[in-house]
């Protein structure tokens, strides 16, 4: 069996005096696809904070792991959904794509090493992105803006990558571009991917889960999911 990342055991979380999640439970090993779906509201981009660490369950334990062993800061990917990007502050796509590979105690550019540059261009060819990379963020489209957010998620190869509504101002073309492309970096690095395409979830997602203040794993999603 593939190599654990992450364990979520007995998780709760409220953000005032009733439940929002409870009792959540899930595993996440290397080579996992996991799409989470529910409805608006149900606590799927709480979910996503909380294996951030940026929120902490009131009940319940989230184990991030890496050979086998738990560490404190797990490789983390992350792309926020769309709305939350500040288009207004004033920096380059390459810049966006830099500061991916930035630590929260790390300066500025003067700390990025050669190799860390060629990284980046890397990344930013890959993306199809080289001829926006001095352009400001304020400037692009909603679906450049979107690869340009996957890129500084991705460009420090994390072992997690926590995608909240990915194809949000995306065409259907650039969607199946973006899923053809996550299947590739599937390979090396497990994804969780919070959408409210269920079609595109199920058929993509070797493991689908519904939050709806528990979670529930959908085995035969195609026939009913509790949404
Ligand atoms: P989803 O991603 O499924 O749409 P969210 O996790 O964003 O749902 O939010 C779940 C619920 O928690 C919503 O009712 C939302 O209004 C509420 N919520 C989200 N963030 C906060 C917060 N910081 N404080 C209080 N309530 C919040």
């Amino acid at each position: 069996m593939s190599e654990k990342l992450v364990e979520i055991s007995g998780v709760h979380f409220s953000y005032g005096p009733s439940p929002l999640l409870a009792d959540i439970n899930l595993t996440i090993r290397e080579g996992d696809f996991v799409g989470v779906v529910g409805a608006n509201g149900s606590g799927k981009t709480t979910l996503v904070k909380l294996l951030l660490g940026h929120l902490l369950p009131q009940k319940g334990t989230i184990r991030h792991y890496c050979d086998g062993k738990p560490v404190a800061a797990p490789q983390i990917g992350y792309l926020p959904q769309y709305a939350a990007v500040d288009k207004s502050f004033p920096l380059s796509v390459r810049e966006v794509v830099e500061t991916g590979l930035l630590s929260p105690r790390t300066m500025w550019r003067p700390f990025l090493s050669s190799g860390d540059r060629r990284r980046v261009d890397a990344i930013i060819e890959q993306m199809g992105l080289s001829a926006l990379s001095d352009k400001a963020i304020g400037s692009l489209s909603g679906g450049e803006l979107q690869k340009t957010i996957l890129a500084r998620a991705i460009v420090s190869s994390p072992r997690l990558l926590l995608l909240d509504e990915p194809d949000t101002y995306l065409d259907s073309c650039s969607q199946e571009n973006l899923y053809d492309f996550l299947k590739k970096i599937n390979k090396n690095c497990a994804i969780v991917l919070v959408s409210h395409d269920v079609s595109a979830v199920s058929e993509r997602c070797n493991l689908v889960v519904s939050v709806n203040r528990t979670l529930q794993t959908c085995s035969d999603f195609s026939k009913k999911c509790p949404l």
